[in-house]
């Protein structure tokens, strides 16, 4: 087969104690998932989850023990952290019962979901979509995944953020409106989950800007960590 230009490659995540990387398909998010950062963004009470995707190559990959690059993003004056357990699914499947998600998750990383956060709440005042706000290039920096085997209790796991070494955000996976197994049920009751998709689980509170210079470090423990700097 021909093209008429180079096709994308194909996007992947290094996992931490194996050669193979892993090939990813969709980057499915979630909004809202900790109350504290929900009532700080004005919202209250447990909704049901909501959803929102990023383009698989706004992806900024960072290799086990690198700092990775992200560079300052276009038209924005508040760019915004969120710390996020991500989880990587292995097994597709739709309608997948909260009780029966172990068998479809591969592992788990820990990634950024970078916000412009003045264009979100522009999109948001006017009824439209995030997409400018959330989906832009390199918005989704993400850590090497650790295979589920190795990744010790994720749902109960301490998640912090810190930027150039004090700290912004630290919280506990446990506090999830939504934790992973329901989050995977009603995500795969939308959208049939494929191989290689992953799931940026939501944001603790403490989301804040960050500027160019600045170097973020973002950990779940059990898992490895993240590290980038924005250029
Ligand atoms: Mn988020």
């Amino acid at each position: 087969m021909s093209f008429v230009f180079s096709p994308m490659p194909v996007v992947s995540v290094p996992v931490l104690g194996q050669p193979e990387r892993f090939p990813v398909h969709r980057i499915y998010c979630v909004g809202r998932n900790y109350e504290e950062h929900a009532k700080e963004m004005g919202f209250t009470g447990r909704e049901p989850p909501f959803f929102f995707l990023k383009p698989t190559d706004s992806l900024v990959v960072v290799e086990a023990g690198q700092t990775g690059t992200m560079p300052y993003p276009s038209l924005t004056q508040n760019l915004h952290h969120e710390i996020e357990l991500v989880v990587a699914i292995g097994q597709g499947g739709r309608n997948i019962k909260a009780a029966d998600v172990t068998k479809h998750i591969y592992g788990y990383a820990v990634g950024l979901d970078m916000t412009r956060r003045d264009l979100q709440n522009e999109m948001k005042k006017q009824g439209r979509p995030w997409c400018i706000g959330k989906a832009f290039d390199h918005s989704a920096p993400i850590g090497p995944i650790t295979p589920i085997a190795h990744a010790g209790d994720v749902n109960n796991a301490e998640i912090s953020l810190q930027v150039n070494g004090a700290d912004r955000q630290r919280s506990n996976v446990a506090k999830l409106i939504w934790n992973v197994a329901e989050t995977i049920e009603h995500l795969s009751a939308a959208w049939e989950l494929q191989p290689g998709d992953l799931i940026y689980t939501g944001t603790p509170e403490g989301v804040a800007a960050v500027v160019a210079g600045d170097t973020l470090v973002g950990q779940v423990a059990g898992l490895g960590s993240l590290q980038i700097k924005i250029s």
